[in-house]
């Protein structure tokens, strides 16, 4: 357990009001932003007020208002764009017919696979597949936080009838590789849309209607 807590900070943004967040190691101020929506400046005022040194863009997955700001921040700090090896792919195809500034926001430069670790100053960011929400729907977990981006939100869970989307799919992901999470650990949803910002997974498990009415022990 580390005794240091990570920096963190959440930005509401965009007209789809996405959480962006940049997260960090203490000891190091390496850090990672977290499905950038929009409103750079928000970002960039917090790196510098905060002397963050960026090392990676992580998306949790590919919709539109997570990824807005992609080719813009990733360009302004030269990092890595990183998305799980299925969004990648299924939203490259989508975007195949498209403008070219749709095109470049999905030219991703890291392809995550389930059970990667990315290395961020002492902080080890590990990629838990969700598929569900969509194809390639990420959650990372980080020493005792989760961001779920749509997969997870508080007494929540993503749409599952979007393209890409599966209902059954959705459930058992939550079923098999969230609950199972230490149950202090504090989960950070995609979007604000429950009765507070975060939660843990201790209480989504007692209270969030998907992990309550719909896991069963066979799903
Ligand atoms: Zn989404
Ligand atoms: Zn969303």
């Amino acid at each position: 357990m580390q005794s240091n807590p990570l920096f963190i900070q959440r930005l509401n943004v965009g007209p789809y009001e996405v959480n962006t967040y940049i997260v960090a190691c203490p000891e190091t101020l390496e850090g990672i932003i977290i499905d950038p929506g929009g409103e750079d400046e928000k970002v960039h005022r917090v790196i510098e007020d905060h002397h963050i040194h960026p090392r990676y863009l992580i998306n949790t997955h590919g919709h539109r208002d997570h990824v807005q700001s992609n080719v813009a921040i990733s360009t302004h700090y030269d990092i890595p764009v990183c998305m799980h090896v299925d969004d990648k792919t299924f939203f490259q195809d989508r975007a195949a017919s498209q403008a070219p500034e749709t095109r470049k926001t999905y030219d991703i430069d890291i392809a995550l696979h389930h059970d990667d670790v990315l290395t961020v100053g002492t902080l080890k960011v590990k990629v838990i597949h969700t598929p569900g929400h969509t194809p390639g729907s990420v959650c990372l977990h980080i020493n005792n936080c989760l961001f779920s981006g749509d997969t997870l939100f508080v007494e929540s869970a993503g749409r599952a009838d979007l393209p890409g989307g599966n209902f059954h799919t959705l459930i058992r992901s939550i079923h098999q590789r969230l609950v199972p999470l230490p149950p202090d650990t504090i989960v950070y949803p995609g979007h604000d849309y429950g009765p507070t910002p975060v939660s843990t997974i201790g209480r989504e498990i007692k209270e969030n209607i998907y992990i309550t009415d719909f896991i069963s022990p066979s799903t």
